[in-house]
């Protein structure tokens, strides 16, 4: 028989935004369960140095999440590892479905389940995943050293991608559709100065070229454009980091959303459109997008599922 638990506030999602929420429930004395779903300690688990997380002039990610999930247990959060595969928040208690069998229930939710990875949507990228193609250059890099790989995107994450990918590639080629990248200028500076990174501006890419058996990559063709040029760059790994989308899929027909998908909020709170339910982090933010920030919205979250919870009794 699938086992049931009940607590008063259900944090979704262990990034920033669910731990510092479990970190706020559990001092307030609502004996919250967090969730972690799969990807404990959330989007900074696949990033390496973190240099503005204030306190730490340097901090790794992975490092940083670890930290932060031992502070929400020692505050008396209970960190379960399972996965919220379906939520009704159309009767109350709300119920949650996890991928165990396990049932949740709670008199308030917050939904903290940030964002995934975009992809380009070429049959090709989907062909070559794990095989040449990733998402992810902490987790992948490595297999890389002495080739040559490609970057596409023009963010904060393609120029990390690429700097970091210089400790193992012989080569990196950033390509980026536009002239100009929107990384912020200290970043760019480092990019631009590296020995080792080459730019291919204005270039959309068209396809992912690679050998059937065995699966892997062999270069990437990309279109100019300005003038549909079309040229093939040899690789043996491609890079996608073109950002990163809501996780909303849980309650996309249940919550108002908006901007392609982010959780509505009223302003100046983590309130939803649905008393009782609240949402931080990534996935109610399209313009800041930080650990930081999302930090800032799970000790919201916490405190308004908090003052909810007091008027209910
Ligand atoms: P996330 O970190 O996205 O975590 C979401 C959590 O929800 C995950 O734990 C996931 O497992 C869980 N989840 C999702 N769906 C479910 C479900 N159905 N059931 C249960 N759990 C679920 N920001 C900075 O401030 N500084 C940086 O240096 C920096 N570097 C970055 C480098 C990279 C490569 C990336 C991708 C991002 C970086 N960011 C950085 C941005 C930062 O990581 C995010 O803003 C932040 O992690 C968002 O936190 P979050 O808690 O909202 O969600
Ligand atoms: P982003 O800032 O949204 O940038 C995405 C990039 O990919 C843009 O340059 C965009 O091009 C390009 N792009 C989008 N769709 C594309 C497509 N279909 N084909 C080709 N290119 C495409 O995303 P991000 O870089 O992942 O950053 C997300 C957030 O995390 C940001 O707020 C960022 O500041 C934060 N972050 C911070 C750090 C840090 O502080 N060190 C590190 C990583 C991320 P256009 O420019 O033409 O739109």
């Amino acid at each position: 028989m699938a086992e049931a638990r009940h607590s008063k506030v259900l944090i979704i999602g262990s990034g920033p935004a669910g731990y510092t929420a479990a970190v706020y429930a559990a001092s307030a004395m609502a004996n919250p369960i967090l969730v972690q779903g799969i990807q404990p300690g959330g989007q900074l688990t696949i990033t390496t140095e973190v240099e503005n997380w204030p306190g730490d002039v340097h901090v790794q990610g992975p490092d940083l999440m670890i930290r932060m999930e031992e502070h929400a247990r020692a505050m008396g959060a209970e960190v379960v590892s399972d996965y919220i595969s379906s939520l009704d928040l159309s009767q109350r208690p709300f119920t949650a479905t996890a991928d165990s069998g396990t049932i949740f229930t709670a008199d308030a939710v917050i939904l903290a389940t940030g964002a995934q990875a975009k992809w380009l949507g070429l049959p090709s990228e989907e062909k070559f995943k794990g095989f040449g193609v990733s998402a992810c250059a902490t987790c992948d890099g490595f297999f890389y050293r002495g080739k040559e790989v490609v970057v596409i995107g023009g963010g904060n994450t393609a120029v990390e991608e690429a700097l970091f990918l210089t400790n193992f590639a012989t080569k990196v080629t950033l390509i980026h559709r536009r002239d100009s990248l929107r990384a912020e200028k200290i970043m760019q500076d480092r990019l631009f100065k590296h020995p080792k990174i080459e730019m291919l501006w204005n270039h959309s890419v068209e396809e992912i070229l690679g050998d059937e058996n065995p699966p892997g990559v062999t270069a990437v063709r990309a279109r100019n454009v300005e003038t549909g040029a079309v040229t093939d760059i040899p690789c043996a790994g491609v890079f996608v980091a073109i950002g990163h989308a809501p996780a909303s899929e849980l309650v996309k027909d249940q919550l108002e959303l908006h901007n392609g998908g982010y959780v509505v909020v009223q302003p100046g709170s983590t309130h939803t459109s649905i008393p009782g339910v609240f949402a931080a982090g990534d996935l109610t933010d399209h313009i800041y997008r930080q650990a930081v920030t999302s930090a800032g919205m799970g000790c919201m979250a916490a405190l308004d599922a908090e003052r909810y919870l007091a008027e209910q009794e």
